[in-house]
Formats: structure tokens, sequence, C-alpha cells
């Protein structure tokens, strides 16, 4: 069998499961992502994570169709533009987006950012959309981005469907727990974006000790702390070592005390590196 069998699944909250490891392409400039993509199918990668904003699932589209494998093994995840917000166009970003993949349905669709606060954007409305997508099977799993607990208790108050995951970001620096905490009470599963913080943690004294004790790098480190706290991660890479360095997870473990050293570096609010869920309004 090939590597793949190595990385452990994820059950969701609609039964389906997900590869706990993928593959980002935040930022991979759409003509190197097709390349970027490749090398992570060929290392062993069945999940890569996208996006509408990110502007690179054609690239995305055109390695799954041009390898050997089969598109069913494969979980890609996209997610709606924060400009979307009336359902008409946001239909027409999910048919693009299919479009681009070259796909019948995305095995995940995420609504990116919630935006509380932009004028004429609810994200109830897109929820509902969404609940749409999945009830037509072109979405086989939805769930949500960067959603506070006052979002999440709102889509269950006014929705049907639990989202499946909330992908929020997590690291050693900022572990975003009372979200996280909510998601495990509710059945969300916590997908952990910038799982190295943009390589901002790899630093760190307390990850680097441990590294060198165990022979490992620190992002190894840091990704295995994430899978033995159950999250899903996809770190992003464009240099061929590192893909498949952070593929290697799944021969080592860390123990309590290095898990619970880790997890002691958390900065509360300061550690955060991307904006605040509850006042970003999502730009053009
Ligand atoms: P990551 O935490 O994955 O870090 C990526 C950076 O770390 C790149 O600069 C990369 O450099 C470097 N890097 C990767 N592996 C190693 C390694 N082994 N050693 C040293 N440096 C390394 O950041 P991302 O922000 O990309 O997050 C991962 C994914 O999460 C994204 O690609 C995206 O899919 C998702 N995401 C989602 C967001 C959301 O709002 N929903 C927001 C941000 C990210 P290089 O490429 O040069 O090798």
């Amino acid at each position: 069998m090939t590597q793949t069998t190595q990385v452990p699944t994820i059950t969701l909250n609609d039964g389906r499961e997900i590869p706990q490891l993928g593959f980002g392409v935040f930022q991979i400039p759409p003509e190197n992502t097709a390349e970027a993509t490749a090398l992570a199918l060929e290392v062993g990668y069945r999940h890569i994570d996208t996006a509408e904003m990110y502007g690179n699932e054609q690239g995305v589209g055109d390695a799954v169709r041009d390898s050997a494998l089969d598109r069913d093994d494969i979980w890609i995840t996209s997610k709606l533009a924060n400009p979307k917000s009336e359902p008409q166009e946001i239909r027409a970003a999910f048919e693009e987006t299919l479009q681009k993949l070259g796909s019948d349905s995305v095995d995940l669709f995420l609504i990116h950012w919630p935006l509380p606060t932009r004028a004429g954007s609810d994200f109830v409305t897109r929820w509902k959309v969404l609940e749409e997508f999945r009830a037509d099977g072109r979405a086989r799993s939805i769930g949500v981005s960067n959603f506070e607990v006052a979002h999440l208790e709102r889509l269950a108050a006014e929705c049907e469907v639990v989202p499946a995951v909330n992908q929020i970001e997590v690291h050693p620096y900022f572990l975003n727990d009372e979200v996280r905490t909510y998601g495990e009470s509710h059945g969300i599963a916590t997908e952990a974006w910038s799982p190295i913080a943009q390589g901002g943690v790899l630093d760190d004294p307390v990850i680097t000790e441990i590294a060198e004790r165990l022979e490992r790098t620190a992002a190894q480190i840091v990704l295995r702390w994430h899978i033995q706290r159950d999250s899903i991660v996809f770190p992003k890479s464009v240099t061929p070592a590192r893909v498949r360095e952070n593929f290697e997870l799944f021969d080592f473990e860390l123990s309590g005390a290095e898990m619970d050293a880790i997890t002691g570096l958390d900065r509360g609010e300061a550690g955060r590196t991307g904006p605040n869920p509850n006042r970003f309004t999502g730009g053009d």
C-alpha cells in the first residue's frame, strides 16, 4: 500500500472520515500550485486545503486530474470567498470552485470568515446556502472557519446542520482553547490553521530542546503535538524537503510531559498572528 495508510483519519459528525494530515496551499502562487500539489500527492498527502480567495483552486484541480490517483482517494477542501454574501453569488462562486477543481463535488466546503460586523453579510444566510450544497451532494461535508463561540451558537439556534469542522488559528503560542473546547463538546472537529505559526514557533527553546532530544525537526515536533491533540492539520510548504519532513509524523510519539511543555507555551490573545474574527471585515 501507499504511504497514505500511515495517516490516521478523524470521523466527522456526518460520519465521513477526513485524513488528519493534509497539505495547505495558502500563499502558493497560482502558477506554482499544480507542481506543489503534485509533489504533495507523490509524497503521500491525500488531503489538500485550498480556498476561493487563494486564487489557486485550478492548480489543485490540475494536479489531482494529472495524478494517477482516483478523485475519491483525495480529500479536497475549499472555502467561500469573503465578499460573497448573496445566495445567488454564493451559488455562482461554488459552481466556479467545482469547475476549477474539475470535480462534481468538493469534500468539504467552508465559510472562510464569519465577518460579523460586515454590512449586508450575514453568516446565517451564507450557511443556509452551504446547507443546500450539502443536500444536493456537491459539498460532501460543510463547515466553517474562524468562527467564535457566539457565531457557532447562532448557527446552532437558527440552522439545521451542525458544522463538521471549524478551521481556526491554533499553534503552541495561540491555543484558541475556548473555541476548540466548544467544538469538542458539540461534535465540531478542530482544524488548526498556521499549525507552525508560519515558522514563528520553530525557534522556541522548549520546542528545539525536544526536537534535539528526539532527533526530529522542530516542525515535526509541533505537527506531532497537533496530531496527538486530535486536531486536523495541513502545513504549507513549497520546499520539497519540508513537504516530505512534514509528512513524517507517525513513527514517533511525544510523552505527556513533552505535550504539556508545548501546550504551556500559550500566550493567549497575544499569540494570535491572524485577524481577530470578531472584528475582521474581510477585505473587498
Ligand atoms: P504554516 O504554519 O503551515 O507555515 C507555513 C510556513 O512555514 C511557510 O513559510 C513554509 O515555508 C514554512 N515551513 C513549512 N514547513 C516547514 C518546516 N518543516 N520547517 C521550516 N519551515 C517550514 O502556515 P499557513 O498559514 O500556510 O497555514 C497552513 C494552511 O492553513 C494554509 O496553507 C491554509 O490551507 C490554511 N490557512 C487557513 C486560514 C483560514 O483563515 N482558514 C488562514 C491561514 C492558513 P516554505 O513554503 O518556504 O517552505
